[in-house]
Parts: structure tokens; sequence; C-alpha cells
């Protein structure tokens, strides 16, 4: 079982089906698989040997497709590195992984010098953007037109195949360590299977591939046999004129897309009736979003998923079940899951605990951290750090991370439930919930709230309005209204520099500013 078996198997099936499109650039199955073992004999020329990292730091495009798989070609590590980074984390992951020969598109070339500075074990610069070459670097396309085609190695099972770095969101990145054979068994118990009657249509690539949710997608579209239409970045606009240009049938797209694409004034004008499926994944897909999103996309089905970096998807809610549905759906085929309490033992049906997953979708490991590797891994099961409960039918509920989790007077206090319940108030456009030291509760609940433009909102009213559903302990007993909130690269809420800025703040509530 090895990554690039589903070239060979369209090469033997699809010769001169579409692969890839990317604006004008449009390629048959045949045209790629000779562009990836070029590059893979690019690679080897570069002396890029079995096992070494291979990095890319671009937008989305096509030759993202024919990185991953000429890595694999040639038995390499694919290191896809978050464009949304800044340098200096950038320069942690490069030199963290090890990473020496680098691929920079356009965005990325102008700090490939100062990466080089920063990162002393990083050779060699390729340069795959559309302009001329700059000084230092090599052309991409140069490479594969000079380099003989070497034949794959064909090498899989449980070597590493992917080193991909979490979102950051708790702590600093970790490089999860991903084999041949973890990447695709998700995949063939996930999506494959759910969507196994689709013929993989035609697949938008909106989500930056540098994320575990991108590259399930981007997989998945290899295993059915599809074409990929590539997307440098996201847009509301790009993304509607892509789907009407090319008809596109699935994509997928974190919540905070599909919101920008809900709220385009030019979504009517559009014609989305190719549509078929729409997954959303990454972080909670709320009901009310779902409606809209329904009625904007009413050919698509949708489906959620829940999953990380460490485990890649573990439960979809399949299109057609219930959009009151707060669940993040059932566990897919592959997937063994459990609810455990802090001892290690599976807790009662419906008892909230610590979700545990287990089976050849786990990571190998952290890259470099024997100790946090040994603490997620421990008892042979997978600690995601999440906490959640199963119903009776298997619908796994999310209702906090641990780490997010309040204990104020000796209660519990699900941050995420608190958010919830405030953002259903009118006047709330986002909304952060933590915890903050306190004498006498031992931590007490502060919300941090972004008010919609142009709304109004007291203190006063926040907290009664909180109070209508959930018990008063839980609601905040401070709040403060502030314009922004901090976000890491992946667009999620960083509550670890909320908490840290405001151990020493005022306990008392701020108004609008
Ligand atoms: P880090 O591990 O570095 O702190 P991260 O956990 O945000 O960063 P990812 O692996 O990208 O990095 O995110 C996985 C996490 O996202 C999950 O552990 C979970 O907390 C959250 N998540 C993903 N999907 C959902 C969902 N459908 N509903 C609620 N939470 C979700
Ligand atoms: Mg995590």
């Amino acid at each position: 079982m090895y990554l690039t078996l589903p070239l060979h198997r369209a090469l033997q099936q699809r010769p001169d089906a579409i692969m890839t499109i990317c604006g004008n650039r449009v390629r048959t199955t045949t045209e790629v698989a000779d562009r990836v073992a070029r590059l893979a004999g690019a690679l080897r020329g570069i002396a890029v040997h079995e096992g070494d990292r291979v990095g890319m730091l671009a937008l989305n495009s096509d030759r993202y497709h024919e990185f991953f798989l000429g890595s694999w070609w040639a038995g390499a590590v694919a290191h896809p590195i978050n464009t949304r980074w800044s340098v200096p984390e950038i320069d942690y992951a490069i030199n963290d992984s090890g990473t020496k020969v680098l691929l920079v598109d356009d965005t990325y070339a102008p700090v490939a010098a100062q990466l080089r500075e920063q990162c002393p074990q990083l050779r060699t610069v390729v340069y795959c953007g559309d302009e001329t070459t700059p000084a230092g670097m090599l052309g991409y396309e140069d490479l594969i037109a000079d380099a003989a085609p070497v034949p794959d190695v064909r090498q899989g099972g449980d070597i590493l195949a992917l080193l991909l770095y979490t979102g950051g969101t708790t702590g600093r990145p970790k490089g999860v360590m991903i084999s041949h054979r973890g990447l695709f068994m998700s995949l063939l118990g996930t999506h494959a299977v759910n969507l196994a009657s689709q013929n993989g249509g035609i697949t938008l690539h909106t989500a930056p591939l540098f994320h575990i949710a991108a590259i399930s997608s981007w997989h998945t579209q290899n295993i059915l046999g599809g074409t990929h239409v590539f997307l440098p970045s996201f847009t509301a606009g790009a993304f509607l004129e892509a789907v009407q240009r090319y008809k596109v049938t699935t994509c997928i797209l974190i919540p905070s897309m599909m919101q920008m694409i809900c709220d385009d004034p030019d979504i009517d004008s559009h014609d989305v009736s190719s549509l078929r499926r729409i997954t959303c994944g990454g972080s909670a897909f709320s009901d009310g979003l779902r409606r809209r999103a329904m009625k904007a996309f009413p050919t698509a089905g949708f489906g959620q998923g829940y999953g990380m970096t460490e485990t890649a998807v573990l439960t979809i809610l399949d299109p057609g079940e219930s959009p009151e549905q707060r669940a993040t759906g059932r566990t897919v085929a592959h997937v063994e899951l459990a609810i455990h309490d802090p001892e290690g033992s599976s807790v009662p049906l419906g008892e909230i605990g610590e979700v545990v997953t287990r089976g050849d979708h786990v990571m190998m490991g952290y890259w470099n951290r024997p100790e946090e590797t040994a603490e997620a891994l421990r008892g042979g099961w997978m600690h995601t750090g999440d906490l959640g409960y199963l119903d009776k039918d298997g619908y796994l509920y999310i209702v906090d991370r641990i780490k997010d989790m309040i204990i104020t007077g000796g209660e519990n206090v699900y941050s995420a439930e608190v958010e919830n319940t405030i953002a259903t108030h009118p006047a709330v456009s986002s909304c952060a919930v933590i915890g903050l030291p306190d004498p006498q509760w031992g931590e007490r609940v502060h919300a941090v709230i972004v008010l919609k433009p142009g709304s109004v909102a007291t203190v006063e009213d926040i907290q009664a309005h909180t109070r209508n559903f959930i018990a008063g302990y839980k609601t905040p007993r401070s709040i403060e209204f502030v314009k922004t909130l901090p976000m890491s690269a992946a667009g999620k809420i960083l509550k670890r520099d909320l908490r840290t800025t405001r151990t020493t703040a005022p306990t008392q509530v701020s108004q609008p500013e």
C-alpha cells in the first residue's frame, strides 16, 4: 500500500482523462505521471535520498499535486508547510523537520534568502512560480524538462510519507508523522467508502493543501479517480466562479469559508447546480450556518467531519442526517473510538470523557518529540485532548478541548457550550470563553466578545441572555468587548493568548470599544 498507487491505477484505467486543472494549465493522467516521474528524477539529481524531507511552501496549484506524488515516487517524505505562518514559524518547521530541499512559489520566493540564513541545513530552494527563476534557486519547470524519468520506488506500508505540523492552537505546532498505510487507510475507510457511488467527478481544492482535511480530500479524489481543480487562494467570488466554470461536483470547506460564501452578495448570480456534495470540517459547523448553506446550494448534500492532524477523519455526519443534529457524526469504517476517563477506562454511554482512538489511521508519532508521543499514544490509544460523549446510536458529540474546560467552584464548564449560547445573541459576531484565576472559585468564567458592526449590547444584556439557556455557574462572571480575537494560522481562536494576556487584567467588565 503506497500513496502513488492511485496514479498507476489511473494510468492503467484513464490515461487520457483530465487529471489536473489550474488556471490555463490542463493535464491528462499520462502527462501528470510523466512529470511526476521526472520530478522524482530531478529530486534524485539534487541528492534527495529515501526518507529525506522535501518541503512545499506554496498556494494550492497543480504543482502541489505533483510535489506530493513526486516526493513519494522518489521515496522521500512530503512536508507541506503552512503558508499563513510568519517567517520565524516557518524557520521553526524547516529546522525542526531537518528539511533540506524546499519548493516555493511566487508568494514565498521573496523570503527564501531569509529562510536559508536561518535554516543552515536548507541546501536547495526550487522555484515553482510562474515568473523568471530568481537567482540562487533552481527552476521547477527546468528541473522537470532536464531530468530523466525514474521508476517509482513503490515503497509504502509503515514508511513515513507525510510530515504535517498541527495547528498550534494549544502550544507549539508538533510535526505529526503519517505513514503511507496510515493515510491510505484513513481515506479508504472515510470518503472513499462514503462517496464510492460518485466516481470522483470534479473536485475543487480551495482549502489549503498543507492541512490534513484538504490532503484527505485530495487523496480521496486520487482514489476515486476524477479531476482536480486547484484554486490558489480562497475568496467567495473565486470559489463561486470556479464552481460555475468547471461544473464542480465536490469540495471541502472549513466553516469560516462557508460563512464568507453565504455572506457574498453575488451568490445568487452564479450557477452552482453542479455541486453534489460539500464536506465541512476543521471546526464545528453550526446549525445556523448549515441551514444557510443548504439554501445556497440546494443540489448539494452536506457532510461534516471531526478529526485532527494526528488521526485524519474520525467521524462523519452524512448528508441527509438531521440538520438539528449537533453531533459530529459517527465513526468511519476503519476507526475504533472510545471515551475514556483519566484512568484509561471506558466511561458509561452518554458520559463525557476524553475521545481516544486506535488503528492504522493513527500517526506514527510526533517528529523528534518522544515524550509528547508517549503521552499522546499511551496504553495503545491516541488521546485526542478533546472531550466528548457517544449517544446510544453511536453519534459523537464534542463538548470542548480538555485544555479549554473551566473548573469553577468545583463544577466543570465547557467553554464551547457557553460560546454557542452567547453566539445566539443577535448582537454578537464572535466570542471566546476562558477560565481566569479567581481566589474564591478557583477559576471564573470570562467571555471576550466581538459585536457585529453597528450593534450594541451591554454586559448585563449578555449575562441575562445567557442565563435563559444555561445554568448560573456557567454564565460569564466577567465580560469584555474587543474589536478582534487572536487567530491561529488555521483560523482558530488562540485562547492560550487570551489567557496569558488576561491573568493580570482587572476583573471588571468593559463596555464596547
Ligand atoms: P494543536 O494540536 O497544535 O494545538 P490543533 O489541535 O488546532 O492544534 P488540528 O489537528 O488542525 O490542530 O485540529 C484538530 C482539532 O480541531 C481537534 O482536536 C478538535 O479540537 C478540533 N475540531 C476538528 N473538527 C471539529 C469539529 N467538527 N467540531 C469541533 N471541533 C473540531
Ligand atoms: Mg491538536
